[in-house]
């Protein structure tokens, strides 16, 4: 495999499985130092053994919650102290609770929009503040969702948070681009990880929801992090405050694929 990435330092919040942990997997086997986030470090232990070595340095694993500020903050010092330096922060970690929206608990909705909106924030600003008080270039790549566009009924938390999640991305690209920090989300539609049991592990929902896909699948984790790494490589050196939908053509108004006329 290419060594694209040999000697950058990058960040995966939430990648103890699924998508993150694909991600991490991805950095490290084009020669990345990654350090690697979950709530437990016991849970990020296995991965870390598995990870290709980097082609410099070591790995590390960062444990913490992201929806707490000491935490995140204690986080982004033991990465940036550890590697001595930065250079993509990947903010993937991110959840969902199921409810009819006129019973929502609001403990719910704001543990929600913790994680997946002010974790966002608050890894971005630690990052910020190292790559500019040390006039670096940077690079952030939020892991966002196809619901940052689709209404998401039953889950009026994401839907806000993701619908967030866009306006973040386009207004710290606007702010830092004349630093050179670049920022970007990728937008995954329906892919196969634990956060998708409910239709993943039954062969009947998982038929209905691969149908509704204009490509006919769910997506993998590797197109995932193929996108995210495209992002983070020089090869998307001009890209900065876009969402790359990555979905099999879900975004596309699947219904018009038939001619209604
Ligand atoms: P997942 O549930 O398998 O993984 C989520 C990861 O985030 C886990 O490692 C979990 O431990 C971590 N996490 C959750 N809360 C955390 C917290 N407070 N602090 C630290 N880590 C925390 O889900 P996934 O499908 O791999 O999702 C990853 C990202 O991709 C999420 O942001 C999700 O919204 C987004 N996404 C997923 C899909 C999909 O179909 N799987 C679609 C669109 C967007």
């Amino acid at each position: 495999k290419s060594q694209r990435f040999a000697h950058k330092k990058i960040l995966v919040t939430g990648a103890s499985q699924g998508i993150g942990e694909d991600i991490a997997m991805h950095f490290a086997s084009e020669g990345a130092q990654v350090a690697i986030n979950g709530r437990k470090a016991e849970k990020l232990r296995p991965l870390l053994d598995k990870l290709p070595k980097p082609a410099s340095g070591s790995h590390l694993i960062v444990a913490g919650d992201m929806s707490v500020e000491e935490d995140v903050d204690r986080v982004m010092k033991e990465t940036l102290e550890g590697f001595e330096g930065l250079d993509v922060l990947i903010c993937n970690a991110g959840m969902q609770i199921e409810c009819p929206s006129e019973d929502i608990a609001l403990k719910d909705f704001n543990m929600v929009m913790a994680v997946n909106v002010t974790g966002v924030v608050l890894c971005a600003r630690a990052a910020l503040k190292y790559w500019r008080a040390n006039d670096l270039p940077g690079n952030i790549i939020v892991n966002s969702s196809v619901h940052q566009q689709i209404p998401k009924p039953h889950y009026l938390g994401y839907s806000a948070s993701k619908g967030a999640v866009g306006n973040i991305v386009r207004t710290l690209a606007l702010e830092y681009a004349r630093y050179n920090i670049r920022v970007n989300a990728v937008a995954p539609g329906a892919i196969v990880t634990p956060i998708n049991d409910a239709w993943v592990k039954d062969p009947v929902k998982y038929e209905a929801t691969a149908k509704h896909i204009p490509m006919k699948r769910p997506g993998e984790c590797r197109e995932i992090s193929d996108a995210t790494a495209f992002l983070a490589s020089k090869e998307s050196s001009y890209i900065t405050g876009q969402t790359l939908f990555v979905d099999g053509g879900l975004t596309l108004y699947a219904d018009f694929e038939q001619n209604w006329s």
